[in-house]
């Protein structure tokens, strides 16, 4: 009530809110005190400068907002570090993609042969250069945002977020300044960062994860990647295109989550590529040999028997946490998922303090993907400032794992459609399918697949589409529609065998 009324008091001529907190000094001591002259009074404070923080950063101010943006990158243990944007620009989508890209071009200049071109031999990959080339662009987008933030009159600070109560956060740089600043809604948009496993002995002090691989200057080697996550797969299926010695452990199934059929055909791809599968196998040890190799001990599940291997790189890809450890989010009344650790948010992104929210990664039951926290953050701020009431749709979104070969996917897998609604009610279309690229060029097509799942009853509903192929992304994304406007399967059919071209036949049910 005493806080309702001092907005009240505080709402600016115009009758927009400016919200003015007196609850700082009560609740920082010692060096914060001195802090106090820092203060800063937003209408938005974005804790996160990543997809979803800036998003909704740029969107408020837009609509003529005050707005802050406080985002903040500890080193990973490697120390590894880099600039404003969050895990996709860094290190995710976007240094990915373009690896992605790197080894694609390999596979290419293998296919020109064939098309006649005179490729001299041997041909040889410089990750050295490819490295350069990718974080130079990526330093690009850093510097892009900052301008950006700059255009739209965010004021954008480097400092590491905690909450001090539920309107003021304590922000510290790496030097140890401290600043405060309060808002009259503050959004939490922190994503998360790889785990560590924490009872392998030398998995800290010698492995890296997705946080370093995109930053190293020299080449990570023969690499033995952990994990079965799509971050898992796709890094390991890059490292292969680029001709590393690539192994995958990983201790139970591929791409959990996703359809196990397209999965296995995305791990089947890749081992026809090269990468080397050790399943159902746990590391147990690291340890560095005199000449610096990783030399790693695991146990193979199946026959219980300790095997040993050497690489030059060991990358964890075996999960992520979210970034709320540090928050002090008990100091604010946030509630998480004692569990996952994330933050409980409901249909608007609020949190269990109504005036603040959670967007992206952090946020409990939200996919982790870029769009997705990108157009959560520009709808809260246009639902919190420009009078709309329009809600993130979560339902039905399309994703893509970049592995060798894509797999793009959009709703449901058989196995959840099988599962919600019954095995005998769901039709299932599926073909397998020859890209014409691939033809000319002598590449087999074995795992170059398609499958519409489809409810059994007319006019039989698609609920899911799954796409093996190349440039799945680009093709999942336009199906998308026809997913999330609900249609019949007779519908997609015909837009389904133009996309993928001459090479397949009519998808037939089974
Ligand atoms: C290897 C990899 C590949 C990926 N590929 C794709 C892809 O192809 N497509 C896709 O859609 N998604 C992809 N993702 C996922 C995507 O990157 C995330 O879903 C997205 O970045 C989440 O955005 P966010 O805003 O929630 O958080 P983030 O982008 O992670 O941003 C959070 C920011 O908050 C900062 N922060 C954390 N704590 C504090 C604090 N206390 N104070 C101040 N700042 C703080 C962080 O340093 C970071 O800058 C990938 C992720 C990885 C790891």
């Amino acid at each position: 009530m005493a806080v309702m009324a001092m907005a009240a008091a505080l709402r600016g001529p115009g009758g927009r809110f400016r919200w003015r907190t007196q609850a700082t000094a009560g609740g920082v001591r010692g060096s914060a005190r001195g802090a106090a002259a820092g203060r800063q009074d937003y209408n938005l404070l974005v804790i996160g400068g990543g997809s979803g923080g800036l998003a909704c950063a740029k969107e408020a101010a837009q609509l003529g907002m005050k707005v802050a943006v406080v985002d903040y990158v500890e080193p990973s243990p490697r120390g590894t570090r880099w600039g404003l944007g969050g895990t996709c620009v860094n290190v995710g989508c976007i240094p990915k993609k373009l690896i992605h890209q790197a080894a694609l071009l390999g596979g290419m200049i293998r296919d020109a042969p064939h098309y006649g071109w005179d490729v001299a031999q041997p041909v040889l990959h410089d990750w050295r250069k490819m490295a350069e080339a990718v974080q130079n662009y990526v330093k690009s987008l850093n510097w892009g945002h900052r301008v950006q933030l700059q255009d739209r009159k965010v004021k954008y600070f480097n400092i590491k977020a905690s909450f001090v109560n539920e309107h003021t956060i304590c922000g510290v740089t790496k030097g140890g300044k401290e600043t405060l600043l309060s808002a009259e809604h503050i959004v939490i948009a922190t994503g998360g960062r790889p785990r560590y496993p924490t009872h392998i002995e030398g998995a800290l002090e010698y492995g890296i994860t997705s946080d370093d691989i995109f930053w190293l200057k020299e080449s990570p080697g023969k690499t033995l990647v952990v994990g079965a996550s799509y971050v898992a797969l796709e890094c390991a299926g890059f490292l292969t295109g680029l001709g590393l010695d690539t192994t995958v452990m990983m201790r139970s199934i591929p791409l959990r989550g996703f359809d196990q059929q397209m999965s296995s055909l995305v791990t089947a791809y890749m081992a026809s590529q090269g990468t080397r599968f050790l399943k159902h196998c746990t590391p147990s040890r690291v340890q560095k040999l005199p000449d610096g190799q990783l030399q790693v001990t695991w146990e193979d599940l199946t026959s219980g028997k300790e095997n040993m291997g050497t690489f030059s790189t060991v990358l964890w890809a075996i999960g992520r946490i979210p970034e709320t450890r540090s928050l002090n989010l008990e100091n604010a009344g946030i509630n998480t998922n004692p569990n996952s650790q994330k933050i409980l948010v409901d249909a608007q992104e609020a949190t269990s303090v109504p005036h603040i929210y959670a967007i992206g990664d952090v946020a409990e039951g939200r996919p982790e993907l870029t769009p997705t926290a990108i157009m959560a953050g520009k709808l809260l701020a246009r639902r919190l400032y420009g009078q709309s009431l329009d809600v993130m749709d979560y339902s039905n979104v399309p994703t893509t794992v970049f592995t060798p070969l894509e797999y793009g996917c959009v709703g449901l897998s058989e196995e959840e459609a099988m599962a919600r609604h019954g095995e005998e009610h769901v039709e299932v279309y599926h073909a397998y399918y020859k890209p014409l690229e691939f033809t000319v060029a002598e590449r087999d097509a074995s795992q170059c697949y398609i499958k519409m799942v489809c409810l059994r009853k007319p006019p039989q509903l698609v609920l899911g589409l799954h796409f093996l192929g190349p440039n799945a992304g680009e093709v999942t994304q336009g199906f998308a529609l026809g997913i999330k406007v609900p249609g019949p399967q007779a519908c997609l059919e015909p837009l389904l065998m133009e996309s993928v071209g001459g090479g397949a036949g009519p998808p037939t049910s089974r």
